[in-house]
Parts: structure tokens; sequence; C-alpha cells
């Protein structure tokens, strides 16, 4: 399998898991499991919006997405420039989605524009708030002292830096997207371990030999000892072969913080027979069920690809021709090796 058809996977499976669990989030583990069973419901079910619908999550990562695009396109077009800022504006065209003011220099390219990136559903108090400063939150001068896993959830396209020319690695920029709008170290460095494993298992690695390399990233970092403990565990539960069960998730965490949303991710990806079965266990459980079902589903659609996706569930699922639109971009971006910026792609991704 090559690296954009794994990054396609990535993606949309992160968006089938973030459907999946989203009319799960507010129901226990205990009600979820006496309605469909230790794993869950197969398939897509009604809640606060229509079956299939995506949530923050996947609207967020799609920002990531489109700001990572347009910040190689301003190195390209300018040299050397942090792509962290890119981002952020990014972010703040999301926020502007969600009903955010006094943004108009800011609303430019496609991705704004797509009515169903406007719907709300259920955005992170912590991302909200921070975006409303205007100021760009980083590990130094941190805007608060959260560790949501709305780091975790939306930062998987960063590990395309991994697959670039550009000097940049997709822990560091992980960690610097997360501290956009989370102040504590766990809640970023969870977001730089994800990030890190997705390059990786891009490439085809195993995801222990993915996890080994983001731990080696990690515990360079000061404040590691929580996001380094939440991915010790999800190790030794994977290593204690329980049965598949929500319950069993449960020892993990809840997934509401950053390092339990990785490690619930993790371990559902290392204990996983197959991609379905992942997603099912990642929001078979009473807490954050649309985040884990996210954050697995990226690393479950990079490790066994988009084909392992049950064909009901893609196409049930909300939007899918934007989200593989723009997994396609990404992977034109930085995965083919393309002289300049065309005038069609600056429309589309503006270097700003
Ligand atoms: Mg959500």
């Amino acid at each position: 399998m090559d690296v954009a058809t794994r990054l396609r996977g990535c993606l949309l499976a992160g968006a089938v898991g973030d459907a999946l669990g989203a009319p799960l989030e507010f129901l226990s583990g205990a009600e979820i499991r006496d309605r469909w069973g230790p794993l869950g419901p197969e398939g897509y079910v009604a809640g606060s919006w229509p079956p299939g619908s995506i949530t923050d999550d996947t609207q967020m990562t799609l920002f990531t997405a489109e700001g990572v695009i347009r910040a190689r396109t301003r190195i390209v077009l300018e040299g050397s420039v942090a792509p962290v800022g890119v981002v952020f504006h990014a972010y703040r065209r999301w926020y502007y989605t969600q009903g955010g003011m006094g943004l108009s220099e800011f609303l430019d390219g496609w991705l704004v524009e797509e009515e169903f990136l406007h719907r709300m559903r259920a955005p992170g108090n912590t991302c909200l708030s921070a975006l409303n400063t205007g100021r760009m939150g980083t590990p130094e001068h941190p805007l608060n002292d959260s560790k949501g896993c709305g780091t975790v959830m939306r930062i998987a396209p960063a590990a395309l830096w991994d697959h670039s020319p550009f000097g940049f690695n997709a822990f560091d920029e992980g960690v610097a997207y997360g501290a956009i709008t989370h102040g504590h170290p766990t809640g970023y460095l969870a977001g730089g371990f994800q990030a890190q494993v997705i390059a990786e298992l891009l490439r085809g690695a195993s995801l222990d030999e993915g996890m080994d390399a983001a731990e080696a990233l990690l515990r360079e970092r000061p404040n590691h000892a929580e996001t380094l403990a939440a991915v010790e565990k999800a190790r030794t539960e994977a290593a204690a072969g329980h049965s598949l069960s929500g319950e069993v998730v449960e020892r993990v965490g809840e997934g509401w913080i950053a390092e339990e949303a990785l490690a619930i991710g993790l371990y559902c990806a290392l204990v996983a027979p197959d991609l379905h079965t992942g997603l099912r266990l990642a929001v078979a459980h009473g807490g954050d069920s649309d985040s884990t079902g996210a954050v697995a589903g990226n690393l479950l659609g990079a490790i066994h690809g988009p084909d392992a996706i049950p064909q009901d569930l893609l196409e049930g699922l909300e939007a899918r021709d934007v989200i593989e639109q723009v997994a396609v971009d990404l992977a034109a971006h930085f995965l083919e090796q393309r002289e300049g910026i065309e005038e069609a792609d600056l429309e589309r991704y503006p270097a700003s």
C-alpha cells in the first residue's frame, strides 16, 4: 500500500469513527453494551444528528489539513516560515464556521465555503474560547491549562511534515498545533505523539514501531510523564489479552482528556483483528466516543487502508467526498514531486 492510500484510509476511517461514536458520546458504557453488545453498534445509529454525521473532530481535522497545505505553499513561495502560524489561521476559519466573528481577513480558500462545516456539532469549549482570544497559544505562552482531547483528535494531517523535505517533523508540528488551543503539556504532547505515530504508519511501519519512534521523541520533552504513562498503559492492557469489549476500554480511560483519548486509540488499534472491530471497540465505552473513534480511526485507517472500511459506513458518511478530496490534496502537495505551485491550487489553498 502506498503512502497516499494509507493517508486516504487515515482521514476516512477517522471520520467514520467520529460518526460511529457521535450518537454514543453521552450514553453510559452499560447503556451502550446493553443495547448493542460488548462491541457496540455495527453501523451508524440515530443521535442528536442524522446517522453518519461527523462532528467537530473531523471538521477540525480538515482545517488542520488545510493549514498544512497552505503552510507548505507559503514555504515554497516565500522560503522558510513557521507552519504553525498558518495552521492557526486555519483554526480561526474553523472558529468562524462555528459562529466566531470578526475574522474577515482570514476567510479565503475553498474549505470555509463548505456548508456542512458550518453545522454545529458540539464544538469543544477549550478550542472555542482559545480561538476567541485572537491569540495563538504556544508551549512557552499557553492560553490556558487545558489537556482536553481536542489536540489529539484533529492532528493527523501534521504527519505529512515527516514526508516533506522542509525540515519540519510530525511530532514537533503536532505539539505546536495542539498548543494553539491547549496549554497543558499533556494536551499538546499527546497530539505530537499521535502525529508521529501516524507519520510512521504512513511509511508502512507497524504500530509497535510507530509507538517506539514517537516514544523516543516524547522522552526528550519536559513534562512527558503523564503522556508516557498513558501510552504504556495502552500497551500493557493490549498485551494482557482481554476479551474485546468496551468495558475493558474503560480500564484505559474515558477519552475526555488528551492522554486517555490517545491511549484508547492506541489500545484499540493494537488489539483489533480488523478495522471495523477496532472502530466499534473504540466507541463502545462510556466516555468521549466520537473523539476516541476519530483517534482510533486515524490509526486503523493508516494501518489497514481505505478498502478495509465497510462499504455501508463509507456510503453513509457525511461529506465523504470532501474528506476524500482533502486527502487527495494533501497527497498532491506533499507526496508528489511537484515543481512550484499552480494557480488553481493557490485559489483553493492561498499562501497565508
Ligand atoms: Mg466531537
